[in-house]
């Protein structure tokens, strides 16, 4: 069902890459609904207090769900975006690095879901991990739409269960 509704656009953002576009399926009606049902099933909402998207499509799917299964949101931005006091955790990308923060005041002594659109190398979601947990938040599970099966991403997440509704080779 997901599959039809993810299309590879080849050499974006730049040559070599394949990205897997997922705006057809924000575009369903079907295919959303589809999609976040399928995430308020895979983890069960009663294990989480609040869900956490990180930017960008990580919004989109993360405050879908948090309506869906009627819980609050919190989320995990690029460099300068939030207004009030932040936590920072940088991380690798293939050329250089990327930073991530949140509010400090987002999500302690609760548990969080962690919600994002892909899974690729793990590097954002695990910088996320980290981030939640240092402003004293308890991640209790990770929840993709799509993982990049070729990539150990999962690896890097450590032990908190991971799920991905669809798996691409
Ligand atoms: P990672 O840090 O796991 O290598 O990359 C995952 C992050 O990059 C996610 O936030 C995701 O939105 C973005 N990303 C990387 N590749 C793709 C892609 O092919 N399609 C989409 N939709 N997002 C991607």
């Amino acid at each position: 069902m997901i599959e039809k509704f993810i299309r590879d656009v080849p050499d974006f953002p730049k040559p070599g890459i394949v990205f897997k576009d997922i705006t057809p399926l924000l575009q369903s009606e079907e295919g959303l609904r589809h999609t976040i049902e399928r995430l308020a099933e895979v983890v069960d909402p009663d294990s989480y207090d609040l869900v956490c998207g990180i930017e960008s499509r990580g919004f989109i799917f993360g405050t879908a769900l948090a309506r869906h299964v009627d819980k609050g949101f919190i989320p995990i931005r690029k460099p300068g975006k939030l207004p009030w006091k932040t936590a920072a955790e940088s991380y690798e990308l293939e050329y250089g690095t990327d930073t991530i923060e949140i509010h400090t005041d987002a999500c302690e002594g609760r548990r969080v879901l962690m919600v994002d659109d892909l899974l690729a190398t793990g590097g954002t979601m695990q910088a996320g991990l980290k981030l939640v947990r240092r402003v004293g938040g308890e991640p209790v599970a990770c929840a993709f739409v799509l993982e990049l099966g070729f990539l150990p991403g999962r690896e890097k997440l450590g032990a908190i269960p991971v799920h991905a509704l669809l798996r691409v080779e």
